[in-house]
């Protein structure tokens, strides 16, 4: 699917050619060449918070253009270690537990490449970010999928949840790591405390790691709570959080991310990482500084702002006949199109994107057979109200014309 072929293929390692390219930035290429509105790409349309631009503008004229220490600037974690203790009560030592890297993305990999060896099977749940499928092709692991399932009959907030009998299946002696979203892309599911103790219990039990992409952790809903698997009894040894700048601070350009994990761990990730990029964007640590002292207000507005965009954007959707499953957290919504169409997901929004001129991420990007994401697309809805109500039009007037 959406795979492009050409005679030099043969020249590309078994790896690469093993996975496709991104298909969600793929989908703003094609919304840039049909003028669509981009509802495929996670990145906010309107701007950062006027002081963190200030404060790059001021690192930048103040010279901070040098490389930083490759495993981030001491004011950055000592910063990140007091909001991560602001918020979640975790104590870290920014000198031994902190990796700064280029967004949370190369924190994955590098995490992935440091703990994980050719042969380490890694449990995924699915529908994944589509990241960790390349990021296990390239650190060798195998991945060992569980399913999570819309509950029976009913979209709604919440709904989504996986078999523990299959989870525990997945869990085996090869087993090295898990790798966690919560708040979950493209989902919206929140993990409760109760499903966490439950996937803790199991690194426990096989000696395994937890590797959580927390990315959306102030994007929270209807009172849920964000709790870091990092914080459960016993798991602090065994725990990498990532997690980043782009997505709280809208900065998806600035490529800032960091991975929290106790020294051994973090001596590995740092050294994969000094090879990998050397290190991220002195002066936007520097201004990240400021971002991460911004007080508690700044993150309660961030949640009511995205809960509002959700409850305007998702009734335009239902209207349109798309089937939704309302997020509890994150800045998507995962629709089922089958109501609306015979076609697969992945034709449908190449149709969508055409006509009405919507871009959408189709369904089978998010799961290892892509035939389990055939009737679901994903839409964004981090955008200005603006963009929101245009592609709201859009998708009326198509659905009026059906
Ligand atoms: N992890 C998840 C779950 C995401 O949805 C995204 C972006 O959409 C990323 C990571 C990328 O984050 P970063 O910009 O920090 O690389």
């Amino acid at each position: 699917m959406m795979k492009s072929g050409s005679a030099g293929a043969a020249r590309l390692s078994a790896k690469a050619r093993l996975f496709s390219e991104s298909v969600i930035r793929e989908m703003t290429r094609h919304a840039l060449a049909h003028g669509a509105v981009n509802l495929a790409q996670g990145f906010p349309d309107f701007p950062c918070p006027e002081e963190i631009k200030e404060a790059a503008c001021r690192a930048i004229r103040g010279d901070v253009n040098q490389y930083a220490i490759t495993w981030g600037a001491k004011g950055f974690r000592e910063a990140l270690a007091a909001k991560v203790g602001r918020f979640t009560g975790m104590q870290v030592d920014p000198e031994r537990e902190i990796t700064v890297t280029c967004g949370s993305t190369e924190a994955m990999i590098a995490a992935l490449l440091a703990v994980v060896d050719p042969g380490d099977e890694v449990v995924v749940f699915e529908p994944f970010y589509e990241n960790y499928g390349p990021d296990a092709i390239l650190c060798g692991a195998t991945p060992r999928f569980v399913s999570l399932r819309p509950a029976a009959g009913e979209g709604g907030a919440g709904a989504w949840t996986y078999d523990p009998a299959e989870l525990r299946r997945a869990f085996g002696p090869r087993t090295r790591a898990v790798i966690l979203n919560t708040p979950n892309n493209p989902t919206g599911k929140v993990f409760t405390r109760a499903e966490l103790e439950e996937i803790a219990a199991l690194c426990v039990e096989h000696d395994c790691l937890a590797i959580t992409d927390e990315i959306y952790e102030h994007i929270l809903f209807d009172g849920h709570e964000h709790v870091l698997i990092a914080t459960l009894p016993g798991m602090r040894e065994r725990t990498i959080t990532i997690n980043g700048l782009s997505k709280t601070y809208s900065v998806t350009g600035w490529r800032i991310g960091y991975a929290i994990a106790p020294p051994a761990l973090t001596a590995g990730i740092r050294k994969v990482h000094d090879f990998l990029t050397v290190g991220a964007a002195a002066p936007l640590q520097e201004a990240g500084i400021t971002a991460l002292s911004l007080p508690d207000a700044y993150y309660h507005s961030l949640a009511d702002l995205y809960r509002a965009k959700r409850d305007r954007f998702v009734p335009v959707l239902e209207r349109a006949g798309f089937r939704c499953f309302a997020p509890s957290g994150a800045y998507y919504v995962m629709a089922d199109i089958s109501g609306l169409t015979k076609l697969d997901a992945t034709a449908f929004a190449l149709e969508l994107v055409r006509d009405p001129g919507v871009a959408v991420v189709p369904g089978p990007s998010f799961f290892s057979k892509p035939q389990d994401g055939r009737s679901l697309v994903r839409f964004c809805f981090c955008k200005r109200d603006e963009t929101l109500d245009e592609a709201a039009r859009r998708l009326e007037r198509w659905a009026s014309s059906r």
